[in-house]
């Protein structure tokens, strides 16, 4: 027997940017539900769950679900600095807490969340227009009628896949950490590495969360790279390259194992009573593959507007186009940028590698959070292309004005 459900807003996925999208509906007055596949809200992690506290402190989360860093290490393969700050701005999330504590915000918002309850596909009318989503659970099917569906499902777009709106990413990062015990570790530095010896076609890390436990991880670019992430990860562990030399032992607790795309946003966001937001929209920077501050905001905002279009009875794509323009507005350009540095970057051999950090000595702590952060506003690429006599930087900065520049035109800005 088939259940039946009726909402004005069905979200699929209960990961960062559905549960924001949920909140920010359900405080709209609208019915909201949230769909998701796994028995709890952030069992499995999928995110080595760094972000800047700025942004966590906007979005409320609070402190103590947060480990703070305030010195960035950065090696190549026979380079290495270390920018330091007075201030933390760097957060490693608790990923479990946090996720949970976005469920609670939407659930006290009045939205209501179904766990264990895996959508399929879409649910169309007879004149063939999304209506909702179809879905099974313990061996149930469901069917939730909506007004509007909000695709949060992620890596896989399952209804904006299902629709024929969007396709399979073809360029993709794969992460695989252990976060884990070590007997040695400063908790306020985190380390990066980047080279052949630590990824193929990206980099690893030592994310600290206090009391002597680690994210210790590596992503590899696809199509680039053919290696298993997780492969590579044990090989790492193994051969304990710098700075995994100096943690003592390593025992693992858990295994986190993530995709996520890397071609910048999705050219189209929105469709008849349909909204792609976060992963499944591409609102990730391919830089440093850092996208939950984006899916909790993009969340909001497409929760915020799709609720809107509700109310006023009208979830036509037109309708629902201000989430669109407001995100490629927000972050489009910058995006960009971040890919056009990451394609530099993965054409880097280690030697031009450990020149690379040569560039990055000379970057003020704050510049290369900014970096980091793929913040390339106008205003920052220029002030540091002049301000930096060294002609290799420059052409970085220069590299990322005119990136900017072409994309702003093509906007017709
Ligand atoms: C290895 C790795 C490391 C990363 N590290 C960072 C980092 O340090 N900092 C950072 O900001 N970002 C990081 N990211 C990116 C970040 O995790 C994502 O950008 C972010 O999680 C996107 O949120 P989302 O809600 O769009 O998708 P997700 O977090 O993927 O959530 C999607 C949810 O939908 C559910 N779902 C999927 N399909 C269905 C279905 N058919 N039915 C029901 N439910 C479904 C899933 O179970 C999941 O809960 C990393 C990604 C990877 C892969």
């Amino acid at each position: 027997m088939t259940k039946n459900y009726d909402y004005d807003i069905v979200i699929v996925g209960g990961g960062p940017a559905g549960l924001s999208a949920g909140w920010s509906a359900a405080k709209k007055g609208v019915s909201v539900a949230i769909i998701e596949r796994e028995e709890g809200i952030g069992q499995s992690v999928r995110t080595s769950g760094v972000t800047w506290i700025e942004d966590a402190k906007s979005f409320g989360i609070p402190e103590d679900y947060y480990n703070k860093i305030k010195n960035y290490a950065f090696y190549s393969p026979n380079n290495y600095v270390l920018k330091s700050d007075s201030e933390p701005h760097a957060a490693v999330l608790d990923v479990r807490r946090t996720y949970q504590f976005l469920a609670y915000k939407a659930a006290s918002a009045g939205a209501n969340i179904f766990l264990k309850t895996n959508v399929i596909e879409p649910l169309t009318d007879d004149n063939g227009k999304l209506a909702g989503v179809k879905a099974t659970s313990m061996k149930e099917d469901l069917v939730f009628r909506s007004k509007l569906v909000i695709d949060a499902s992620g890596f896989y777009s399952v209804i904006g896949k299902g629709v024929g709106m969007v396709s399979q990413w073809r360029r993709f990062g794969t992460g695989a950490e252990y976060e884990s015990y070590v007997d040695k570790i400063n908790p306020e530095t985190w380390h990066l590495m980047v080279g052949n010896k630590y990824s193929p076609a990206g980099y690893a890390w030592i994310f600290p969360l206090g009391n002597n436990r680690v994210r210790i991880g590596v992503g590899i670019g696809k199509p680039e790279s053919q290696m298993d992430a997780t492969q590579r990860l044990l090989e790492l562990i193994e051969s304990r390259p710098k700075p995994i030399d100096q943690l003592g032992r390593i025992i693992p607790i858990e295994f986190h194992y993530g995709l996520i795309p890397n071609e910048g946003l999705r050219s189209s966001m929105v469709c008849d009573n349909l909204i792609l937001v976060g992963d499944a929209a591409g609102q990730a920077n391919p830089l440093v593959l850092e996208g939950i501050r984006y899916a909790i905001e993009f969340g909001r905002i497409a929760g915020t507007i799709g609720a809107e279009a509700v109310i006023k009875g009208d979830t036509s794509k037109e309708s629902l186009k201000p989430y669109q323009d407001s995100t490629k507005k927000d972050i489009g350009s910058k995006i960009s940028a971040a890919i056009k540095v990451q394609y530099r970057w993965l054409s880097l051999k280690d030697e031009d590698w450990d020149k690379e950090l040569e560039i990055i000595k000379e970057l003020s702590t704050e510049e290369f959070l900014d970096f980091l952060k793929a913040d390339f506003g106008m205003s920052n690429v220029i002030r540091i292309a002049t301000h930096h006599p060294k002609l290799a930087i420059r052409q970085l900065f220069d590299m990322i004005k005119n990136a900017r520049n072409c994309i702003d035109g093509m906007k017709g800005k």
